[in-house]
């Protein structure tokens, strides 16, 4: 195709870019069955982070460049999407605890007894602190450049604290340091053998993430895009907190750290740090990943309060507590927003039609239907993608950007059927949801 590209290089950049991929369903590492877990697919090397929160809000996440939105509706361990408000954020106990033992270890015995001395705290100060825990002051307090250093008289020297302790936002680029505390981590934490670990997988996991910008914030600068929080103590890289900055919302990615400081509790001390910089930053939202209720391990999510789930099916946010807590625990799939609708149709005798309450027949092979006969939660109707203007729908063909209608028999194609391209690209509409649309392109071919 040698006709000029249908958008200029400017807009062309403020493009996100997705390759479909389509419905499977795959092994579940929850529960361990063999094809317990269905998801929508698509894969990206170039998402902007104003898309990718649209994205996160409607249900998907991404794993390297493989985004997914899983079909709640038919997973045997649905994964909910989770949102702590920062500003409403109150640390519990052991999470406070966390951060003052680590801090105490930083700052050493030594250095803390002559500091009381050399640059002694009023009266107020010492009250406030034992009544306040201040998140942002507690995350900041040990780390080298905030650590006061008052001459030592004994020494004639600053005094120094026990470790030089640094916290740096960095690209998400890898390094022999990042592979080699991610191995140690895998192999000691997760007990994985380490041969399914090279550099390239790594590399796709961690290093490959969104288009990464920093932008004008006031006085200060606020990143967006894929970052590493790197942790360095005494100038090694002990812990890397893997974070997607969005334009509201820090989500957190992944986190390894050096196995032989396990017992500070780096999970805590970095998502007490990922909710500091979301206050700060004035990111407003905190994003844990995907909640499970019947996963144990994953409990530890909700103890940070107060937390959102997403509603599969309206989009809406509803407290993680109370009533969905108890519905929950009696079946995996739950919408509130579902559940309010068939309460108002159950009480008005006038509802022309009842909407099915059945559940999927778990043997129906969904991965031939298409998501339209699906009916999969959160997904535009096929009415819907019809009414958006697919026709002019952009589409990355060698390296040149075209309207779908350019496509040789685009018109006839069938939509319905989900294996033709009209077919695969309304899917991919459908999932994507109408304003990510109207902002990508799509790549088939290339
Ligand atoms: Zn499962």
């Amino acid at each position: 195709m040698d006709s000029p590209s249908v958008v200029d290089a400017e807009t062309a950049r403020k493009l996100s870019l997705f390759r479909p991929l389509g419905y499977q369903r795959n092994s579940c590492g929850y529960c361990k069955s063999d094809n317990g877990s269905a998801s929508y697919y698509a894969s990206s090397v170039a998402v902007l982070p104003e898309h990718y929160e649209l994205l996160v809000n409607g249900g998907w996440r991404r794993s390297g460049t493989l985004y997914y939105k899983q079909n709640l509706q038919r997973s045997c361990c649905p994964h909910y999407t989770l949102r702590l408000e920062a500003s409403a954020f109150k640390p519990r106990k052991d999470q406070r605890k966390a951060i003052n033992r680590w801090n105490k270890f930083v700052l050493g015995p030594e250095y803390i007894r002559k500091a009381a001395r050399l640059c002694p705290k009023t009266r107020e100060e010492k009250k406030h602190r034992k009544c306040h825990f201040d998140l942002l002051t507690a995350v900041h307090e040990a780390e080298y450049a905030n650590v006061k250093r008052p001459i030592d008289p004994e020494t004639k020297r600053p005094l120094e604290p026990a470790h030089r302790f640094e916290v740096v936002i960095e690209g998400d680029s890898v390094s022999q340091a990042k592979f080699d505390l991610f191995r140690k981590y895998q192999a000691t934490i997760h007990r994985e053998d380490l041969s399914r670990w090279k550099t390239k997988d790594f590399t796709r996991f961690l290093c490959s993430g969104l288009k990464r910008s920093t932008v004008k914030n006031g006085p200060k600068e606020r990143k967006l895009g894929s970052w590493h929080q790197c942790y360095r103590l005494d100038g090694k890289l002990i812990a890397v907190g893997v974070l997607d900055l969005m334009p509201n919302g820090v989500s957190s990615v992944y986190l390894f750290y050096d196995p032989g400081y396990e017992k500070w509790e780096f999970g805590k001390l970095s998502a007490l740090r990922e909710v500091a910089l979301a206050l700060e930053d004035s990111y407003h939202y905190y994003y844990m990943g995907y909640y499970i209720h019947s996963c144990q391990k994953m409990r530890y999510k909700a103890a940070y309060r107060p937390q959102f789930i997403l509603d599969p099916e309206s989009g809406t946010w509803d407290p993680l507590d109370g009533e969905l807590t108890r519905k929950l625990d009696v079946r995996p799939y739950v919408s509130l927003s579902r559940d309010r609708r068939l309460a108002a149709q159950t009480v008005s005798e006038s509802a022309p039609e009842k909407e099915s309450t059945a559940q999927p027949d778990p043997d129906e092979n969904d991965e031939d239907l298409s998501i339209f006969d699906l009916h999969m939660p959160g997904v535009m109707t096929l009415e819907e993608v019809e009414a958006l203007d697919l026709d002019h729908w952009l589409l990355l063909v060698h390296g040149t950007l075209v309207h779908m209608i350019d496509l040789v028999g685009w018109e006839r194609m069938p939509i319905q059927n989900p294996q033709s391209v009209k077919g695969i690209v309304a899917e991919l509409a459908a999932v994507l949801g109408p304003s990510v649309v109207k902002e990508s392109a799509v790549v088939l071919f290339d």
